[in-house]
């Protein structure tokens, strides 16, 4: 459970205090040793920053960059996946995956579709993006999910792989909201379901 914590910080020679609401998986509770010289004097001194008074190391927990795929077939019906790890097994969730480090987002939209579903990506239009807060390992990972609409080849030839149990094909507006635990994942399907709504009123 989330709990207040407070922060006392010495910033260019001036106290302060600081009051912040951080989860049990928040960085700033779980990383207790300097990563450079494993001192622990490693402490918080921002919101989203580290500094190690040992070694003068300095840390920023930045947002990671993942990609989620758009998909809909000629019936218009969305593309699901069914997650067959943790965390949500057995949930559905969206294509897509993390960015790797130096990577861009639309080569990885190509590269998770090839790993997931086998295959290949025609065409990528960006769509939107939504913070997350993905906890794995029993720490807090802080995302940007950016969402494509995505065209594929044969979409029929799809075959679900890696860590993907299945695949579904549902109609965004009758989605069950509480099959897909992801908060951005349900806020980029609220923004497509908004974007369809639009879309019949000009056609
Ligand atoms: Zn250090």
């Amino acid at each position: 459970m989330a709990r207040f914590v407070y922060q006392l910080a010495e910033i260019t020679g001036n106290y302060f205090k600081q009051i912040v609401m951080y989860s049990e998986t928040h960085p700033s509770r779980v990383f207790k040793f300097c990563p450079k010289c494993g001192s622990p004097e490693f402490k918080i001194t921002g919101p989203r920053s580290f500094r190690c008074s040992n070694c003068s190391f300095e840390f920023y927990v930045n947002s990671a960059a993942a990609v989620a795929a758009l998909i809909f077939n000629a019936e218009g019906k969305m593309l699901f996946t069914r997650r067959a790890v943790d965390p949500d097994k057995g949930k559905l969730d969206l294509p897509g995956g993390f960015v790797d480090p130096m990577e861009s987002a639309e080569r990885a939209v190509k590269r998770e579709l090839k790993e997931e579903l086998g295959v290949e990506v025609i065409s990528l239009k960006y769509f939107c993006s939504f913070p997350n807060e993905y906890k794995y390992s029993g720490l807090s990972v802080f995302t940007t999910d950016l969402a494509f609409l995505t065209e594929i080849d044969k979409i029929s030839e799809i075959t679900p792989m890696d860590d993907i149990s299945a695949i579904e094909y549902i109609y965004p507006e009758e989605l069950n909201m509480e099959e897909l635990p992801s908060v951005s994942m349900k806020n980029i399907v609220h923004e497509v379901i908004q974007f369809r709504k639009n879309d019949k009123k000009q056609a």
